[in-house]
């Protein structure tokens, strides 16, 4: 069968017969949203934002709804989009871009081959195949600290959600692992982007995840997302 024929066979299944497929999965209903994993809990001590960053607090008060933070791996959401944190080539490799593979199986690599490849900053969609999600969107982060071109990561893989009005998103912390960016302004770069982006679309989406698998980033957006997203 040809990636393309496999693309379709999954893309036509119901979710009961693609959920005979990956077996373990997270439903979007059953993440709870930023607002609903803070209610009542005593959070870490907040992390400001960044001075001058443009960002006013008095509107938009809404937007905790719209995103989550879920602590757990990437593979299993079953949401319209996760982002894969990729190389130029595409074509697969270590962290976050070889569990994506790995558990979407080998075709997602035969689609990844007729993209040439993907310059950093970018973002290109695929099909999800035996992933939960219906799509990978796969992106290339910067090599170090280079906060434009990680800012454009976001902002493409989010532009690339609502050109194929995908309504549910879940990101990895992009660049953090063997790209080597540091965490913490790392994550100021993933708030900002996605709350400048929500700002704009809100109606377009219904939930973008930042999905924390290491103990730090999970600290820092308890303190961060109090900063971009506040809770009343
Ligand atoms: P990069 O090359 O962009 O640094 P990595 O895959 O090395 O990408 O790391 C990006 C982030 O993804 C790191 O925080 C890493 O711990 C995390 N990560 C690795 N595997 C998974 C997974 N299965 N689900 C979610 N995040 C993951």
């Amino acid at each position: 069968m040809t990636w393309e024929d496999e693309k379709q066979k999954y893309s036509k299944m119901s979710v009961d017969e693609k959920r005979q497929i990956y077996k373990s999965y997270v439903k979007l209903d059953d993440i709870p949203t930023w607002k609903q994993f803070a209610d009542n809990k005593k959070l870490l001590p907040k992390i400001e934002m960044l001075p001058n960053c443009e960002i006013d607090n008095t509107k938009n008060s809404t937007l905790a709804d719209k995103i989550s933070y879920f602590s757990g791996d990437i593979t299993h959401l079953e949401i319209d989009a996760v982002v894969n944190a990729a190389n130029s080539s595409l074509l697969g490799g270590g962290g976050v871009d070889g569990a994506i593979h790995r558990a979407a199986g080998g075709t997602l690599k035969e689609e990844c081959k007729t993209l040439g490849g993907c310059p950093t900053g970018e973002a290109k969609i695929t099909g999800g195949y035996k992933l939960p999600a219906k799509h990978v969107i796969h992106t290339v982060g910067p090599q170090g600290e280079k906060t434009d071109l990680l800012k454009n990561c976001y902002k493409n893989s989010l532009k690339l959600m609502l050109d194929n009005k995908l309504r549910s998103i879940a990101f990895p912390c992009i660049s953090t692992g063997i790209y080597g960016y540091p965490n913490l302004p790392a994550a100021h770069v993933a708030a900002y982007t996605v709350r400048k982006h929500l700002e704009a679309n809100a109606g377009a989406v219904d939930r973008v995840i930042f999905c924390l698998f290491m103990d730090e980033d999970k600290k820092i957006y308890e303190g961060l997302l109090q900063s971009y997203f506040p809770l009343n």
